[in-house]
């Protein structure tokens, strides 16, 4: 008789199962709370939500709080960012972030510019994305730490064009600039408008100039995997998105994700029905595959 000894390979991390029904029920659930604007009702429902889901799951749930001015109003608003830490001992971190609230009003849309707007794709996409990857987060081989981090007030803007956009970006940026933390990020990721039925990810120019490593670790990745939504030529549009202050401001080389080329975007057509499980889970498959294998020097 002899004994084989198995050595530890690839093969012996945990297989990733993301499940596009739970992660759509996620989009429904945060949809069903209604719009979800800086400081409504609808926002803090979903903090508790949020507080609630992952913090069952083991993550760390933090809040970073600040006030801004109101667009039309002037007086205080209470902006926060919710960030939650995996393995928050790791010294060295991954950024996986998007913004949680919705845009006032469906201002592009014709018919109803007042209406209600829900924000299904452009808002909750990102939010069920991670919650349906964090129930593979715990486990995940990875050598380095993970914050999600949902910004508050990227679209706290009530007219058409112009306002002041990315509030919680741009303060999360500042702070981690001005109080230098005790971890680092080595880089990151922003996923936005993710849960389109008809996903088509390309690569943005500002990524591109930005964080060009981790780019292409990432559509690297979704090739390995075959995801084909991922399509490595150049987007129509330059995005200006939450990515520039972090890139910018923190220097974290940070990638956006995001499918552009969506016909219900700022309408009242943004519901659920516009989105699907399996567009979410295609985006967190290559997510969870590219953490356990981040190049070193993706940061340099
Ligand atoms: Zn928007």
């Amino acid at each position: 008789m002899f004994l084989v000894t198995r050595l530890a390979s690839a093969d012996d991390k945990p297989a990733i199962s993301l499940d596009p029904q739970r992660a759509f029920g996620y989009l429904e659930d945060i949809c069903k709370l209604g719009p979800r604007p800086s400081a409504s009702v609808g926002m803090t429902k979903q903090q508790e939500l949020l507080d609630t889901h992952f913090t069952k799951l083991g993550g760390q749930v933090s809040l970073q709080e600040f006030d801004t001015p109101h667009p039309q109003k002037g007086t205080p608003v209470r902006m926060k960012n919710v960030i939650v830490s995996w393995h928050p001992q790791a010294k060295e971190r991954v950024l996986l972030c998007c913004h949680y609230d919705t845009r006032p009003f469906p201002d592009r849309d014709k018919s109803n510019p007042q209406g209600i707007f829900l924000g299904a794709n452009d808002g909750a996409s990102g939010v069920a994305l991670y919650m349906e990857m964090a129930h593979m987060i715990p486990t995940l081989k990875t050598t380095y730490g993970v914050d999600m981090v949902f910004f508050d007030g990227e679209e706290f803007i009530f007219q058409r064009d112009g306002g002041k956009y990315f509030l919680g970006s741009e303060y999360f940026s500042e702070q981690y600039r001005d109080r230098p933390p005790q971890y680092r990020y080595l880089c990151g990721v922003l996923v936005d408008m993710i849960g389109d039925k008809k996903l088509t990810i390309r690569r943005e120019s500002n990524s591109l100039k930005y964080a060009p490593k981790v780019n292409r670790s990432l559509f690297d990745t979704a090739k390995r995997l075959g995801i084909t939504e991922f399509v490595p030529l150049p987007m129509k549009q330059e995005i200006n998105d939450d990515h520039i202050s972090l890139n910018v401001i923190a220097r974290i080389p940070t990638v956006d994700l995001i499918d552009f080329d969506y016909p219900a975007w700022h309408t009242t057509k943004d519901t659920p029905s516009q989105c699907s499980g399996a567009s979410l889970v295609k985006v967190g498959r290559v997510l969870l595959e590219w953490l356990q294998h981040v190049p070193e020097d993706v940061g340099r």
